[in-house]
C-alpha cells in the first residue's frame, strides 16, 4: 500500500518557537515556571513538560492563587488584561504569543482606537480569538463564526469595518464570508490573517485527500486547526478518520485499498506521526 504524509503536517513555527523558549525558560529558571494553559494541544508534550517541572496555571484563574514565578504565554496568545492580571500578581511574563497572532492583537488594537467597527471571523470559544478580541479599545467589535451569523449581521451604526481572521480559519470560509458581508454594502477592509502555514497545511491535506483511498488526520481532540484539516479532508475523501495516536488507528482487515494518505495539526509531535507512517506501511 502506497502511504503518502504531507510535507506541512506536524509542528509549525509559532509551536516550535514557544516550545523551545519553554524549554529555555526550564534550563534558566531558578524557580517556578508556569505555562498559562496547556502550552499545545498535545497531551504528550504537556505530560513531557510537567515532568520536566512545568505547571499549568489554569486559564481564567486568579494568578495570584500561584505561588511567583514566570508564566509562558503560549502561542495562541492572550488578552491585555490577562497579560495585565499574571504581571501585576508578582510574575514574569514571557510571551511566547505568536508573531502572527501578536500582529492580529496589534491590528485590532489600533484600528478599534481609529473608531473602525472590529470584524473577527473565528470560533469565539477558541483561546487565541478570546485573546483577540480583548485586544479591541472598544465594544465596537463582533465574532463571526458561520455563513448564517454573516448573513444575520447588521450594522447600526455606520461605520467603517475592520475584518480580521484567526489564524487557523479556512481560507474558502474566508472567502466566502467577506463577500457575504461586503454584499450589505458597508465599507469593510477585510485582512486576511489567515497564517500561510495554515493555508499550506490545510491545500496540501485537500490535495492529497483527494488523490488517496483513505486519509488519517492527527491531531489533539481539542486542537482546532486539527478539526478545520478533518473538515477539509472529509470533504474530498469519504474514507477520512481523526485521531490522536497511533494506538486510536486500528486498520480494518483486510483493508482493501491501494492508497492512504496521513496529515497532522500544527501540535503534532513527529514522533506520534511517525508512529502512525510505520503503522500504515506494516
Ligand atoms: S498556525 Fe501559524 S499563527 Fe498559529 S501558531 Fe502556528 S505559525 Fe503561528
Amino acid at each position: 500500500m502506497e502511504v503518502i504524509l504531507a510535507d506541512s503536517a506536524g509542528f509549525c513555527f509559532g509551536v516550535k518557537r514557544a516550545l523551545e523558549i519553554t524549554e529555555g525558560e526550564i534550563e534558566k529558571a531558578g524557580g517556578r515556571v508556569y505555562t498559562y494553559g496547556p502550552l499545545i494541544h498535545n497531551e504528550i508534550v504537556v505530560d513531557d513538560l510537567e515532568k520536566k517541572g512545568v505547571t499549568v496555571m489554569e486559564e481564567d484563574s486568579d494568578p495570584t492563587e500561584y505561588p511567583p514565578g514566570v508564566v509562558i504565554i503560549r502561542s495562541h496568545g492572550v488578552t491585555r488584561d490577562v497579560m495585565e492580571g499574571i504581571n501585576g500578581a508578582g510574575h514574569v511574563v514571557v510571551d511566547a504569543t505568536c508573531p502572527f497572532v501578536r500582529r492580529i492583537h496589534d491590528l485590532v488594537s489600533d484600528h478599534s482606537a481609529a473608531g473602525e467597527y472590529i470584524i473577527v471571523l473565528g470560533d469565539p470559544a477558541h483561546p487565541e480569538v478570546k485573546g483577540i478580541v480583548g485586544w479591541c479599545q472598544s465594544k465596537d467589535i463582533s465574532v463571526i463564526s458561520t455563513a448564517d451569523e454573516a448573513r444575520k449581521f447588521e450594522l447600526f451604526d455606520q461605520k467603517s469595518v475592520f475584518l480580521v481572521a484567526q489564524t487557523t480559519f479556512n481560507v474558502k470560509k474566508f472567502k466566502d464570508f467577506v463577500e457575504i458581508l461586503k454584499g450589505k454594502g458597508y465599507d469593510i477592509n477585510a485582512l486576511n490573517t489567515i497564517c500561510n502555514a495554515t493555508k499550506e497545511r490545510q491545500e496540501e491535506a485537500s490535495r492529497i485527500a483527494g488523490e488517496v483511498d483513505a486519509m488519517l488526520v492527527i491531531g489533539g481532540k481539542h486542537s482546532s486547526n486539527s478539526r478545520k484539516l478533518y473538515e477539509i479532508c472529509s470533504e474530498r475523501c469519504k474514507d477520512t478518520m481523526f485521531i490522536q495516536t497511533a494506538e486510536d488507528f486500528t486498520p480494518p482487515k483486510p483493508w482493501s485499498i491501494s492508497k492512504v494518505g496521513i496529515t497532522a495539526g500544527a501540535s503534532t509531535p513527529d514522533i506520534i506521526i511517525e508512529e502512525v507512517f510505520k503503522k500504515c506501511q506494516n
